[in-house]
């Protein structure tokens, strides 16, 4: 059939989701999800185990239809026809044991339309430029779990795609390739390629993106920036005093938790007041509290997930830690 654009919803998007629903048997899979995935963006799909990410992602891929909804990528509803723009690690890791490194980068390349011998070059470039040029020549089952996980991302990478997702890249990588990958994120979105990834790690999501979707039971609670999330609870104000009681006292919240020290200090835990931090600071100052200390710490992703999925949820995330 031929190949018919449409034109994007929003053009700044590189996807754009709406109501996507996925049934297996009695199973509902994803049920509902809304998201925006602006072109250049870092966008992490955050959930725990069995809450939707590659089922969505699959449905965004075209690898699987969604039973309701539409999703366009690029502005296409169908996006087979645009396989040549995007690059997928899907979760099964795997390739064929006994082909050589660059032939299997190749091999990935030609799938998205890249000429074998043009991807072998690439092949090589890029092993050399991933400090794995000893090792282009061994076939790949003489290479390391996290080597092969390495080589199947360049070969994900070998044809430059515009749109590259990645389903859960950082399992089963220790933390020195935890880090590396996480450079070539970085490096994909400052060459302008839209990265998307699931996880189930929250401090990979706030340490890389821009955007995220949380997912829990195939539902989107959230969608939207990381910074906007963290903002969804107020910042955590950190005080430490010399006195304990005084007039000054009103100045901080009923519900502040109160920490007495055995040098004498006194911590003060407590959200930041509506009236803000210099109306607060005046009021201890004027009321002599012999302020030793104040910082404002803002919450992290972790705190607004908690908030927005709820604590069983985070639950499930908190169990996985990065290697
Ligand atoms: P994980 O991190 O464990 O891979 P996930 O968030 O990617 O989890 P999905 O793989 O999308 O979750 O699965 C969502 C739900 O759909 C799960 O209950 C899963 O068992 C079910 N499911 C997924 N694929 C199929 C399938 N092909 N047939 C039947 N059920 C499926």
């Amino acid at each position: 059939m031929a190949t018919q654009a449409q034109t994007p919803l929003i053009e700044t998007l590189a996807i754009e989701a709406k109501g996507l629903v996925k049934r297996f048997d009695d199973t509902l899979a994803v049920d509902g999800v809304d998201l925006s995935v602006p072109e250049g963006a870092i966008y992490g799909i955050l959930g725990p185990n069995g809450a939707g990410k590659t089922t969505t992602l699959r449905m965004l891929l075209g690898i699987i239809d969604p039973d309701e909804g539409v999703r366009r990528v690029f502005g296409h509803d169908r996006p087979h026809d645009i396989a040549r723009l995007i690059g997928y690690l899907p979760e099964e890791r795997g390739l064929y044991p006994a082909m050589k490194c660059d032939e299997a980068i190749a091999f990935m390349g030609a799938l998205r339309g890249l000429p074998l011998d043009e991807g072998r070059r690439r092949g090589r470039e890029l092993m050399e430029a991933h400090g794995l040029g000893h090792a282009v020549d061994r076939q790949i089952r003489q290479l390391s779990k996290g080597m092969a996980q390495t080589v199947q991302l360049l070969g994900t990478l070998v044809h430059r795609p515009r749109l590259v997702v990645l389903d859960e890249p950082f399992s089963g990588l220790d933390a020195i390739n935890q880090g590396k990958l996480e450079v070539m994120i970085r490096e994909l979105a400052a060459d302008g390629v839209t990265v998307i990834f699931s996880t189930h790690v929250i401090h990979h999501a706030e340490r890389l993106c821009d955007d995220v979707a949380i997912i829990a039971g195939g539902k989107v609670p959230y969608a939207g920036s990381v910074d906007a999330a963290r903002d969804r609870i107020p910042a955590q104000v950190r005080l430490e005093t010399r006195r304990a009681e005084g007039a000054w006292c009103t100045a901080l919240p009923d519900d502040a938790r109160h920490d007495p020290k055995k040098d004498g200090s006194h911590f003060w835990y407590f959200p930041l007041p509506a009236g803000g931090i210099e109306a607060l600071l005046k009021r201890l100052i004027e009321g002599e509290a012999g302020v030793l200390s104040l910082s404002i710490e803002r919450a992290g992703l972790h705190d607004a997930f908690v908030e927005i999925a709820g604590a069983a949820a985070a639950k499930a995330m908190k169990d996985e830690v990065p290697a």
